[in-house]
């Protein structure tokens, strides 16, 4: 049994080495310290430590133990990579500040309360089949997460809740195997953060362990129980061990029911804040999916599926006003012999420098960029007539020549250029939407025969 001081010491450090070739017991145990004052005494004899490790060898010659772990958190996000970490701090989640995760998805700020706010959800990995939660514990200034156990750059998580019905019955397992065990003392090392989530049923989960045997224990930051030849460090686990040493079982006495406790302590009102950060984490993933359905994986422009749900609809609104309707089709110039020489990942880039091109160039609040396909691209927008529209154009493709992308293979230009077709419209002279388009698509046509890298204009 190890109890440690894991505010004041590395922990994870410790017991990175423990695996069962190295260190053949069992082991189990827990981190205390008071998060409110972050100060954890250890005292040996007549001297007092800030940090060490206390570890108890049981030993006798008809010993038993049986230890149970789980941590009941269900996995809610999608799978994320830790890109950037360094001992226990992890910098970047999928190249982004660890943090943004924390604001995006739950609305937790960085201030005092974050860590209280966290705990709720931490990122579960998953090791060996099942899930090991680690919660950070505050942020950085550059937007990292310091946690208590260490961070593996590579390692993918999710972000997690506490789920009630895995909790319920990893509790009826446990209750059964301990109460077949018979065993004559039980040590309990549970999470302080498990208090949180569960606040008031947070004695549903210990206190039948008092009807078996004895129970002792306390709430931990940190927990450790060997799995699978494993000693990870955990976080909001529960973990019981049962003990024996008599070979003949004497029944233990249930103790009376306690009095329930009332207490002012934060992680138990703060409670009914999870189900409304599990709605926060629900729309903002709800406007993430249709942001997905809309958009270009390569170029991050709109995708053909949004322009045929928008092309249509931007005639119809358009039509309130009298403006010039434009719509340019745009093809890159000799892109298969851009590809062939410099291969289809200078291809790829180059389509997205000429989608950054765009969106740079076309910012009006009605001007829409898209990729139509391929190398194919079209931007609507409005003007007042049409010389506005054509310099608008030439602005777009000149632009695009300007970003002087190399290429040896084309016939024009040493760099990646553009031919475009330019359709525009007086709104009220649009009667079908597709014959718009195939105007501009014929133009784009005319554009490329009479030279490329020019803009054709109806
Ligand atoms: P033109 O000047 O007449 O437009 O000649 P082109 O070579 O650009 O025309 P073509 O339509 O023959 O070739 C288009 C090429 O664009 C074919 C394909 O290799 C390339 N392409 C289409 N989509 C992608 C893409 O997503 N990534 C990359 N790298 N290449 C693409
Ligand atoms: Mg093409
Ligand atoms: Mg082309």
């Amino acid at each position: 049994m190890l109890l440690t001081t894991p505010l004041s010491s590395d922990v994870s450090v410790l017991i990175q080495n423990f695996t069962k070739e190295s260190f053949a017991f069992e082991v189990f145990g827990g981190g205390a310290g008071d998060y409110a004052h972050e100060c954890t005494l250890l005292l040996s004899g007549t001297e007092v430590f800030t940090s060490g490790v206390v570890a108890i060898c049981f030993i006798g010659s008809s010993f038993q133990l049986k230890k149970h772990t789980f941590v009941g958190w269900s996995p809610m996000s999608k799978e994320m990579t830790a890109t950037r970490a360094q001992g226990n701090t992890l910098f970047t989640i999928d190249d982004k500040p660890a943090f943004d995760i924390y604001t995006k998805y739950l609305n937790i700020k960085d201030d005092s309360e974050f860590f209280a706010n966290a705990i709720g959800f931490p990122l579960l990995t998953k090791t060996k089949g099942d899930y090991l939660a680690k919660v950070p514990v505050s942020v950085g200034s550059d937007g990292s997460l310091a946690f208590i156990s260490s961070v593996r750059e590579g390692e993918t998580f999710r972000l997690g809740f506490f789920n009630p019905e895995i909790i319920k019955s990893n509790l009826q397992d446990i209750k059964s195997s301990l109460n077949a065990f018979t065993p004559e003392a039980i040590f309990l090392f549970t999470c302080g953060c498990r208090r949180f989530a569960l606040a008031d049923d947070i004695q549903l989960e210990t206190q039948y362990l008092a009807d078996i045997a004895p129970v002792s224990g306390f709430y931990t930051i940190g927990e450790f129980c060997d799995i699978q030849g494993e000693v990870p460090q955990m976080n909001l686990a529960f973990i019981a061990v049962g003990m024996k040493e008599s070979i003949t079982f004497k029944p233990h006495k249930a103790l009376p029911e306690r009095k329930k406790k009332i207490s002012s302590d934060k992680f138990l009102t703060s409670h009914m804040t999870v189900v409304g950060r599990l709605l926060y984490f629900i729309n903002v993933l709800n406007e993430e999916l249709e942001q997905q359905a809309i958009t270009d994986g390569l170029t991050h422009l709109y995708n053909r599926r949004h322009f045929d749900a928008i092309f249509s609809a931007t005639i119809r609104i358009a039509k309130r006003h009298n403006k010039l309707l434009c719509f340019l089709m745009m093809d890159v110039d000799y892109f298969k012999q851009y590809n062939d020489y410099y291969g289809h990942q200078a291809g790829d880039k180059a389509l997205i420098k000429v989608a950054h091109c765009l969106k740079k160039n076309a910012q009006r609040a009605d001007d829409y960029c898209f990729r139509l396909g391929g190398e194919e691209f079209g931007v609507l927008y409005k003007a007042e007539n049409k010389d506005h529209a054509l310099s608008f154009a030439n602005m777009l493709r000149k632009s695009i020549e300007n970003m002087h992308i190399e290429h040896e293979k084309s016939e024009i230009s040493s760099f990646i250029t553009v031919s475009i077709g330019l359709a525009c419209k007086e709104t009220n002279t649009i009667s079908n939407e597709s014959d718009y388009y195939k105007e501009a698509d014929d133009l784009l046509y005319q554009a490329k025969k009479s030279g490329r890298n020019r803009v054709k204009i109806n």
